[in-house]
């Protein structure tokens, strides 16, 4: 059965409200906070420490664990990254998971939930999820959950993820009181929120591609820095099941370097790494396309300079024919009016008699 228009209007007030008015009132409120005076360092240091580990429950647990499975990890780091995720507050894990999937499949083309190529870049950035009914729900799921159904951790923390998002907000209740809840609750989840969604916004229109992947998909450090390694998104667009979205050393990814640390610790194997060549040879490929295309563009530069040349050319001549014509036209109509000129003077003159010539 369709979703009335009521209920779709519920689910947007609900998710707006929760996730996008008040935690940016909070926020607002917080600065306020903070500029009067009334900050402590433990609200800061609570704010910091919740944005970098639930920013590593999206980016590590929900991303690059469950939906790409880029390595696999002990049952307690599987458990503490997922709760971590549904901490973000950014869905269900399976949900998250599945509209992920769909990303992946339509990047940048008709049917991608989030794309600022295809849509505006607010509805990138969080409209589409105010936009999406729980029938369209329900449909990306069927399509794209299945696999994930299979894995009891992940159903687990699919169902419970309300209990989660409770949970991230007791925490900081409990160790903070009300600013507590203020800066390590609702300043965090405004930045959370809004760094996630800088992956799908920004990083699909400002930054550098390195790889010439089928969507427009970018490397923005800014986005790559705030968001554990997940702005280096043109990389992985190029290779998504890269455990490492950071490809050269000086691309920082803090998500891959936990990852290369629990492997350290035997806490995850099974690290999916692309071998340097395949990498290379990207690389190779793409720098032939881009030759391709610069060599087109500078060869339809020059059809267009050589027509444009033919054109002036064609223009020059028709212009001095026309001043040929013209000038031929003038010498004719001077003549006549010479001529014309001469014969009235002599009819005036022959008209004159000889009498009052002499007078
Ligand atoms: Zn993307
Ligand atoms: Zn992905």
């Amino acid at each position: 059965m369709a979703d009335s228009k009521a209920k779709r209007l519920f689910r947007s007030y609900i998710y707006v409200g929760s996730l996008v008015i008040i935690p940016a009132l909070a926020t607002g409120y917080a600065l306020y906070q903070a500029y009067i005076g009334n900050v402590g360092v433990w609200d800061i240091v609570q704010c910091a420490v919740g944005v970098v580990l639930i920013m590593l429950g999206a980016t590590v647990g929900y991303h690059r664990m469950l939906v790409h499975r880029s390595f696999e990890a002990h049952p307690v780091v599987r458990a503490f990254f997922l709760m971590l995720g549904s901490m973000a507050m950014q869905g269900p894990a399976i949900t998250w998971a599945s509209i992920h999937r769909k990303h992946h499949a339509f990047s940048d083309d008709e049917g991608d939930p989030h794309s600022p190529n295809i849509d505006t870049f607010v509805h990138s950035h969080f409209e589409w999820m105010m936009e999406m009914s729980f029938d369209d729900v329900y449909a990306i799921r069927d399509k794209y959950g299945k696999p994930f159904e299979k894995d009891s951790m992940a159903v687990f923390f699919d169902k419970t993820f309300y209990l989660w998002v409770a949970v991230g907000l007791l925490i900081p209740f409990a160790l903070g009181g009300w600013n507590g809840l203020l800066w390590g609750g609702l300043v965090r989840t405004f930045l959370t929120s809004h760094i996630t969604w800088s992956v799908n916004s920004w990083c699909h229109v400002a930054g550098n591609r390195m790889f010439n992947t089928k969507d427009q998909s970018r490397n923005n450090w800014i986005v790559a820095i705030l968001a554990m390694g997940e702005g280096w998104h043109n990389n992985h667009h190029a290779f998504p099941s890269s455990a490492f979205h950071g490809m050269k050393w000086w691309q920082v990814d803090l998500s891959a370097y936990i990852i290369r640390g629990l492997e350290k610790v035997r806490l995850a194997h099974n690290v999916v790494r692309i071998p340097q060549e395949r990498i290379e040879q990207q690389l190779s490929r793409t720098s032939a396309t881009l030759k391709h295309v610069q060599e087109n563009v500078q060869h339809k530069v020059q059809e267009a300079t050589q027509a444009a040349h033919d054109a002036a050319e064609v223009f020059k001549a028709r212009i001095e024919e026309q001043k040929e014509k013209l000038s031929e036209q003038a010498v004719h109509v001077k003549e006549t009016a010479l001529r014309e000129a001469d014969e009235l003077a002599a009819k005036v003159e022959s008209a004159i008699s000889p009498k009052e010539k002499l007078a």
